[in-house]
């Protein structure tokens, strides 16, 4: 408990000197980090706020330090919560790869696979989005119909996702795909690649109000290499549902 308190006073002291005045305002839709290759800053002190909470891990404070996070307890996680929200602290980075991708990765990922990816979603260098729904596969999700085929030293994809939301902000994706077509829910595998990669094609769904914050992704054999499907192939479902918990 006294370290707790200790903890608290140090992260209420290293607060008050590190967050920029202007991160202690309300949140304004222009200013939101997403981090990624293309993230501009339109709020120089935005970049400011997120450089010091990377630096202490705090944009992921309970994940392992060896990964880029903050290594806190789930105390001093909560203590840090409290203590932003007491000066009114924007959060510095908007991110799918921590609220989803992430966590399933330290559950589900190989050594080298964390390695290369979460200290880059810890640091916003990375921009993720969620290839799930297919035109054909909303609630029933698992009926997906992406091809993943095993070409020996790569995987080769063909479909399509829909309701792909800021795919084409996007840098990566993580995507439910098919590599088996005799079985449903243990045909599905999980997969990441990059949204630059030949034959990825985003196009933004206009809505009514003239925002567009979905996209339809196409592939069209995209070849993926083999060390990006995570854990094992036809397990993909047991994931996708574990980000869906932690996502909803
Ligand atoms: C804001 C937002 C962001 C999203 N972002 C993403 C994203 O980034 N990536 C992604 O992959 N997807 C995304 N989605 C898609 C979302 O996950 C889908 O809307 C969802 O999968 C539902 O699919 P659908 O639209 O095809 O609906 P459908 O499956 O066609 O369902 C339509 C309606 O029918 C009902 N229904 C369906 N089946 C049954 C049944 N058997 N019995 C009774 N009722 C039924 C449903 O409840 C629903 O009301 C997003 C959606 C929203 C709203």
């Amino acid at each position: 408990m006294a370290d707790l308190e200790q903890f608290r006073a140090e992260t209420r002291a290293w607060l008050e000197e590190n967050c920029p005045p202007s991160m202690r305002t309300p949140m304004v839709e222009e200013e939101v980090v997403w981090g990624g290759r293309n993230q501009k800053f339109v709020n120089p002190e935005s970049k400011v706020w997120l450089d010091r909470m990377v630096a202490k891990g705090w944009t992921a404070p309970a994940w392992p330090k060896e990964y880029g996070g903050g290594g806190l307890s789930k105390g001093e996680a909560i203590i840090l919560d409290q203590e932003m929200k007491r000066i009114n602290a924007r959060s510095p980075l908007a991110s799918f790869g921590i609220w989803m991708l992430g966590p399933v990765l330290l559950e589900y990922a190989n050594e080298e696979q964390k390695k290369k990816f979460l200290p880059d979603i810890v640091a916003g260098k990375t921009r993720w989005c969620q290839g799930y729904s297919e035109p054909g596969a909303g609630s029933d999700l698992a009926s997906l119909q992406t091809k993943c085929e095993d070409k020996g030293d790569h995987w080769l994809i063909n479909g399509s996702k829909i309701w792909t939301s800021y795919a084409n902000h996007a840098d990566w994706i993580f995507c439910l795909v098919r590599t088996d077509f005799t079985k449903k829910h243990e045909g599905i595998s999980f997969v990441l690649f990059d949204m630059t990669t030949q034959g990825v094609e985003t196009r933004p769904i206009l809505l009514i109000s003239g925002s567009s914050p979905f996209c339809e992704t196409f592939f069209t054999d995209v070849k993926v290499p083999k060390d990006q499907l995570v854990g094992t192939p036809g397990k993909g479902w047991d994931i996708a549902k574990r980000l869906l918990q932690y996502e909803r």
